[in-house]
């Protein structure tokens, strides 16, 4: 029997109308040092009807791919509302790629626009000449654009103004694109994946949720995670469908930018990956810094060490929620809310968890000879995951080893207990094999990122020759610090087995990070092969 319930499309149009009509007064911020921008929903909804003209009269047409290669700024929003909304492809790059990486997924997307800035055009510039499909480019701001070889470019505000028609926004079908986003290649090249107007639409929804994030239109949000890292976690959407204001940070993401940021505009919620909040709180506690403005602290990307957690609930009362997800997951798939009825003194037990299964998302483990293992927090598997805004493919490449049976293998080893809450260990080209049996590298970090005097800590695995790997603890000391192998050995003997505890050691002065700010474990193995490192 079918339903009586009407089946309108779900629309990243939606979102952008939603937003206007009901909360055309909420305010985005954009930070400058000096004096931010500042505009409303109404304005950006208006602008973002221009930006669609314009493209339009260009020779945009629905299908088409439109770049960004900006920083979380309004017109990037603009972009976010506008694109999709035309029946374009919004395609969001990562601005921190390598000339080659760039240019491979320009070219590998066939992106027909790319919009950049004054600070991202001389990358775009450099390979220029290897871009196969670009027609035109776009720049935000006052600058020349000479660099470019040709006259086929506009200034953003030029082409808001090139037509005077009122823009109709199109019906459209909810399983057409509405956005890609290539992963970042921590582990191998970057793979794209493309959202759905209906992906996105029920994204949002999900993560406004209270068992979420909870956004809503007392928020002030600051998404400090980049806007072409995952969406920026979706919050950029949310915040729009949800009326909650919006602080954008451009291109300033050190530690006293932000800190700045936070005391004046004194955001409710914020999300960024663990390496920025740990630059914040030592920023924090040696300049005597306003964070109480922040309600949720949201964090992922990669494990977030509990003395991180720790540190910003004692020292600014300030709660650090873990997320996990991937661009593969649009991203967000589970979250670290404690459960009901936990005590008090269990919260960061909780909190330390990689996150509970959100509504939406499916999720199994699957062992090493195709399994399903059970949730009973012990036993170790991949985790593979299903829903409505997982990927079931990568854009343009043949990728069957990703899936089985409709299921995203996320190359994540995790536990889960009976609860939902996931536990990872590890991913699958990062574990350590000891003697035939499993080291979990994330668990050694989060120990030595415990010691008050680590900055930072990575661990990786090396050959050996009795023990078949071993790991290799690559770690950052505090300014002043002369903590060696010894003081760390004894740490962490009452924290995790002995036999995991490593007999090499590195000290460093930074743990090379990849593009989206998590540690880069393939540099530090290149590192290590090249015998920089032993
Ligand atoms: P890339 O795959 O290029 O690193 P993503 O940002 O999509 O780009 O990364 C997703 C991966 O990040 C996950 O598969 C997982 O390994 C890691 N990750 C994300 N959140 C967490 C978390 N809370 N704890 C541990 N790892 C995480």
């Amino acid at each position: 029997m079918l339903s009586t319930m009407q089946t309108s499309p779900l629309l990243v149009r939606e979102i952008l109308l939603h937003g206007q009509r009901i909360y055309g007064n909420s305010t985005v911020v954009t930070y400058e040092p000096d004096s931010c921008r500042r505009t409303t929903f109404d304005e950006v909804a208006h602008r973002a009807e221009r930006l669609a003209s314009g493209l339009t009269e260009i020779g945009v047409s629905p299908g088409d791919r439109v770049a960004t290669l900006l920083w979380n700024t309004q017109e990037h929003l603009e972009c976010y509302l506008a694109i999709p909304s035309m029946g374009a492809v919004l395609h969001t790059l990562n601005l921190r790629l390598t000339p080659e990486q760039l240019a491979f997924v320009i070219n590998h997307a066939q992106d027909k626009v790319v919009i950049a800035d004054r600070t991202t055009l001389p990358l775009l510039a450099r390979v220029f000449d290897q871009l196969t499909t670009v027609e035109h480019v776009i720049v935000v701001g006052d600058t020349d654009t000479n660099e470019l070889p040709d006259d086929r470019n506009f200034r953003y505000e030029d082409l808001l103004t090139l037509t005077r028609t009122p823009f109709v926004w199109p019906d459209l079908d909810e399983s057409q694109a509405a956005a890609m986003c290539y992963t970042s290649g921590t582990t191998g090249d970057p793979k794209g994946v493309v959202y759905s107007h209906r992906s996105t639409y029920l994204h949002s929804l999900a993560s406004a949720a209270g068992n979420v994030f909870g956004v809503n239109e007392h928020d002030i949000v600051l998404p400090v995670v980049p806007m072409f890292h995952a969406n920026a976690w979706g919050l950029a959407y949310t915040s729009w469908l949800s009326g909650s204001d919006l602080l954008l940070p451009g291109r300033y993401l050190q530690a006293e930018h932000l800190a700045r940021m936070i005391e004046s505009e004194r955001p409710t919620l914020a999300g960024a990956v663990p390496t920025i909040w740990n630059d914040l709180l030592g920023y924090a506690r040696t300049h005597s810094t306003d964070l109480s403005s922040l309600r949720l602290v949201a964090c992922g990307g990669s494990a977030v060490p509990r003395s991180l957690i720790e540190g910003y609930e004692s020292d600014f009362g300030v709660r650090i929620i873990q997320a996990w997800g991937m661009t593969e997951t649009s991203p967000l798939a589970a979250v670290a809310l404690p459960p009901k009825g936990s005590a008090p003194e269990d919260e960061m037990y909780w909190r330390s968890k990689t996150g509970r299964v959100t509504a939406g998302v499916e999720a199994r483990l699957i062992d090493d000879s195709g399994n399903e293992v059970p949730w009973d927090g012990k036993s170790i598997g991949e985790i593979q995951v299903r829903g409505p805004w997982i990927t079931g493919a990568y854009y343009g490449v043949d990728a069957t080893d990703k899936f089985a049976d409709g299921w995203l293998r996320t190359g994540d080893v995790a536990h889960i207990d009976p609860r939902g809450y996931i536990q990872i260990t590890d991913r699958t080209k990062d574990v350590i094999k000891s003697g035939g049996e499993w080291i979990s590298s994330v668990d050694l970090e989060n120990a030595l990122m415990g010691h008050p005097e680590v900055f930072e800590a990575a661990v990786i695995a090396v050959p050996d020759a009795k023990w078949e790997e071993r790991p290799l603890a690559c770690v950052v000391r505090n300014p002043g610090s002369t903590i060696g192998p010894d003081e760390l050995r004894t740490f962490l003997d009452s924290q995790v087995a002995k036999w995991w505890i490593p007999e090499r050691w590195a000290f460093l002065e930074t743990v090379p990070k990849t593009s989206v700010g998590k540690f880069d474990k393939k540099a530090l193995r290149a590192l290590y092969a090249r015998g920089d490192i032993e």
